[in-house]
């Protein structure tokens, strides 16, 4: 059994203003560092085209609609604050759905063990019907609605470690008990949600955030109380990892002090929850991550473990 690879190079086409944090150099930097040897017997596929019918599992259509409606046919326009459409944008975010769905589709089919979708913009922060933060839809929770749906997945669990909570899958499956959503975060930073009292309807929001300073030590501790157990609880059909690399000590954009070693052990951790109940059934999706060092050598020391290396 082996672990998938999926990128397209449509990721390296959605262009943000000079500066901008989440920028093209991401993804040849996660490209450039899965490259290596270590990683040859990755198999590797081009993501395809998503279709907005995808993005209708979690996105009102219109709401998908407007989006490619939004496209610019030169320069950039402004959805939000910080987050920017260039005319290549939705050829990104369309191959960033697609990536998530084939993903899905491989791993519960038992075509490969796991999967990692190596793509931008990231979408933890995507709501159904507000694009913020970097995110345009929602590619993590496309890919459970898609296990669901296509698959007969009854409980998926989806584990966030970006820095920066996911404010957007915790909206979209607030009040539904059959997704797990449990998020590690920096608290306060943007977007500003993910206390520990915010449980959801049905219980099945799970944060343990942490603050500003914290290393290591809390990351595991937060993983080993607070999340892990009620994972494994929740007995998943599928495990999916909202895998931002942006608490990583390098990292500009907050101030979290993990390594790459941390993300390696909660990979392991997360697969052994899937060996238990999902013949090891885990699609790993690309979030954030801004240090070009810190995300190279974290992607690569989380897909080392995925390939149980
Ligand atoms: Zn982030």
């Amino acid at each position: 059994m082996t672990t998938l690879l999926i990128t397209h190079p449509s990721s390296l086409r959605h262009e943000t203003p000079a500066g901008h944090p989440e920028r093209p150099d991401r993804l040849r930097a996660v490209e450039a560092a899965l490259e290596d040897e270590r990683f040859a017997s990755l198999i590797r596929e081009s993501a395809p085209l998503g279709t907005l019918d995808q993005v209708a599992l979690c996105h009102p259509r219109e709401f998908g609609e407007a989006i490619i409606a939004a496209s610019p046919q030169a320069g950039l326009v402004q959805i939000d604050g910080d987050t920017l459409m260039s005319p290549g944008t939705v050829d990104a975010v369309l191959h960033g759905v697609g990536a998530a769905v084939q993903a899905v589709d491989e791993v519960m089919s038992g075509f490969v063990a796991n999967a990692f979708c190596a793509m931008r913009p990231p979408g933890h922060h995507a709501e159904s019907v507000k694009a913020m933060g970097f995110c345009f839809f929602n590619n993590a929770a496309i890919a459970a609605r898609h296990a669901q749906r296509q698959h007969g997945a009854q409980r998926v669990a989806i584990i966030d470690w970006d820095v920066h909570h996911g404010n957007g899958t915790q909206e979209i499956f607030w009040d539904d008990a059959s997704v797990l959503y449990a998020s590690t975060h920096e608290m306060p930073l943007y977007p500003g949600t993910g206390a520990a009292s915010e449980r959801g309807q049905h219980g099945t929001i799970v944060n343990a955030p942490l603050r500003a300073g914290d290393g290591s030590d809390a990351f595991r501790e937060a993983m080993e109380t607070a999340l892990l157990p009620r994972i494994d609880a929740f007995a998943p059909d599928l495990v999916i990892i909202s895998a931002g690399f942006d608490a990583h000590w390098r990292d500009p954009l907050a101030n979290l002090n993990l390594k790459e070693s941390d993300f390696a052990w909660a990979t392991q951790k997360l697969m052994a929850i899937a060996d238990r109940y999902c013949a090891g059934r885990v699609v790993s999706i690309l979030e954030g991550g801004y240090d070009l060092e810190g995300l190279s050598r974290s992607a690569a020391a989380h897909v080392m473990a995925l390939m149980r290396g």
